[in-house]
């Protein structure tokens, strides 16, 4: 999947949550900083890829970050993109948020501000890291630091899923590799599974994907500004039953 594709369906998946009630971040404010992270950590297993879009957010040193990141997951599509990887994407957030400065958690607050300024490039948003900046001194005056780890992990996991449509697919199970006994696209030899339903990542497929996933925002957005009297999932739900 591509890097916008990745961050619109996080940003998605995230309103999806929240009204389906696994998550309650029901305040405007906290909800667009929310999806903004989320939709900026639905990057975030790339930062094992040198050429991609993290490694150029703030060179040079995400493209340090980015090398570092890949020599100690084993290269591209390796351990950031395996159960392990989810649970040090999410531990970091939990740990960010604890560690405190004179009563700021300023490692949370740059994590914040990092993964929202990502999502503010990948939409195009105006502002760019000034927008960043601003996304982490609102964040100090809302409720949206208890969200942050489950919005990463949101984003991140979303990622992988996203990866896993795709023919080349994901090892979830890093650092181990479990080979099937009888080889197929679904499970290589290299111990690689997918779900192929969106072909190569860019295809039309995926377009077609992130064009829906796109609507659905817009349906949700409306529906959070009270200009569309029912959320989308419950409209579905609704006409369903009719
Ligand atoms: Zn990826």
């Amino acid at each position: 999947m591509m890097g916008y594709s990745h961050s619109v369906s996080a940003a998605a998946a995230w309103f999806a949550l929240n009204e389906s009630g696994l998550i309650h971040v029901h305040d405007t404010p906290t909800l667009i900083v929310t999806t903004l992270v989320a939709a900026g950590a639905g990057m975030l297993p790339d930062i094992d890829h040198h050429r991609g879009t993290i490694a150029h957010s703030i060179p040079p040193i995400s493209r340090w970050v980015a090398r570092l990141a890949a020599a100690a997951s084993g290269g591209h599509r390796k351990g950031t993109h395996s159960i392990v990887g989810l649970a040090v994407f999410w531990g970091l957030a939990c740990g960010a948020d604890r560690l405190l400065y004179q009563g700021i958690p300023l490692l949370a607050l740059a994590l914040t501000g990092f993964a929202g300024g990502l999502a503010l490039r990948v939409f195009k948003a105006p502002g760019g890291w000034l927008g960043a900046i601003g996304l982490s001194v609102a964040t100090l005056h809302l409720d949206a630091l208890t969200h942050m780890p489950w919005a990463i992990l949101t984003g991140a996991t979303i990622h992988v899923l996203g990866d896993a449509l795709t023919v080349r697919g994901v090892n979830p199970f890093w650092p181990l590799t479990v080979k099937p006994a009888v080889a197929s696209m679904l499970w290589r030899k290299s111990g690689y599974m997918a779900l192929p339903l969106l072909g190569e990542a860019g295809s039309a497929r995926e377009n077609i994907l992130t064009s829906i996933l796109t609507l659905y925002i817009g349906a949700y957005t409306l529906a959070q500004l009270g200009v569309l009297n029912t959320y989308p999932l419950e409209g579905v739900r609704a006409l369903l039953s009719l």
